[in-house]
């Protein structure tokens, strides 16, 4: 059994491991994809003291630093569930299997929110994608629409703008929100273009690859079917917290909820980072929160 299991190999988890091995702490780092969101971004340059990365780059640098200690690296399980053990112990359900220890990190972070709509999920990565920095290369020379005009859409659009014919941004409220100088540059762009009150009903394509989407105008007007062959979705993000179920308190917007020490409603299990309610969803927040995580996680311990 482990001391202490921390679920998720982000920011947030690779620093509550990294901690909690210098403490001596026996840990094991579970997760499913090294590195997080960090592997779907290119240029990070907000990372205090590093004044450029590249996101494979800091995965592989989240990875080295790990190695460096004692820490049981698990990789490729998803974890599915958490119970209380009749000893006390924690016991983290990995498919059939369970891993026991006596305090957990939860740091699991989130992912793309989905459209919900008919042929989202038919043509995903066959024209539907999430992450113009992974996929904006293979619509070279083609029209593309970016749902979503926050600071997240209308940065993709720039990005697509830079490699596709056209970028058609589909706005759901009757005006994008992002920031001013963001909102300034896509209104120069001559590649982009804006529909606002844009509610997108269906992607259509014709089996193997998207060739529209159909949005309908929630101003009364007239919707439209926008040929594309690609449809990027930038909607927000959801926290990956739903293998939760129950075992912790979560918000409204299903983000666990934590005190200033990372705490959770669960005695002896802490969170940190994008999966939380702690504001701002950054690298070095998620670092720093992973770090509270393990020293209050450590600290249960020396209580016991
Ligand atoms: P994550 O990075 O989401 O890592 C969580 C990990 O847990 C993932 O690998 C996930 O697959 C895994 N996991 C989920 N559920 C389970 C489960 N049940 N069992 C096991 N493993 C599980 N931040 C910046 O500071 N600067 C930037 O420039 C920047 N650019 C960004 C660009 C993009 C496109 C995106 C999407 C995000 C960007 N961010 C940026 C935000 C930053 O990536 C996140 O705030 C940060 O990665 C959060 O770290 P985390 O460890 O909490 O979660």
């Amino acid at each position: 059994p482990y001391q202490v299991l921390v679920i998720g190999q982000g920011p947030a988890g690779v620093s509550a491991a990294v901690y909690l091995a210098r403490k001596g702490i026996r840990t094991g780092l579970v997760g499913d994809r090294f590195g997080g969101q960090v592997n779907d971004t290119l240029a990070i340059e907000n990372l205090i003291s590093v004044p450029h990365t590249e996101g494979p780059k800091l995965a592989a640098d989240l990875r080295a630093h790990a190695e460096q200690y004692d820490i049981d690296i698990i990789d490729g399980v998803t974890a599915s569930g958490i119970d209380r053990a009749d000893d006390g112990a924690l016991a983290v359900r990995l498919g059939g299997a369970a891993l026991t220890a006596r305090a957990v990190v939860l740091a699991t972070g989130a992912g793309w929110r989905r459209m919900g709509v008919p042929g989202e999920d038919e043509y995903r990565n066959k024209g539907v994608t999430y992450c113009p920095h992974c996929d904006g290369p293979l619509f070279k020379g083609r029209d593309v629409a970016v749902i979503g005009g926050g600071n997240s859409g209308v940065e993709a659009a720039l990005d697509l703008a830079g490699v596709a014919r056209h970028v058609t941004v589909l706005e759901f409220m009757p005006e994008c929100r992002a920031d001013e100088v963001l909102l300034r540059r896509m209104a120069e762009s001559p590649a982009i273009d804006v529909v606002t009150n844009a509610a997108v009903a269906e992607v259509l394509g014709d089996g193997s690859r998207v060739r529209a989407v159909r949005y309908e105008d929630r101003a009364g007007g007239a919707g439209a079917e926008l040929g594309v062959d690609g449809v990027f979705v930038q909607i927000g993000q959801v926290p990956n917290t739903g293998w939760l179920d129950g075992a912790v308190e979560l918000d409204d917007r299903g983000q666990v909820v934590v005190d200033a020490k990372g705490a959770t409603s669960m005695p002896g299990v802490f969170a940190a980072g994008d999966c939380t309610d702690a504001p701002y969803k950054q690298i070095v927040i998620a670092s720093g929160a992973g770090a509270t995580a393990a020293l209050s996680a450590w600290e249960h311990l020396v209580r016991g």
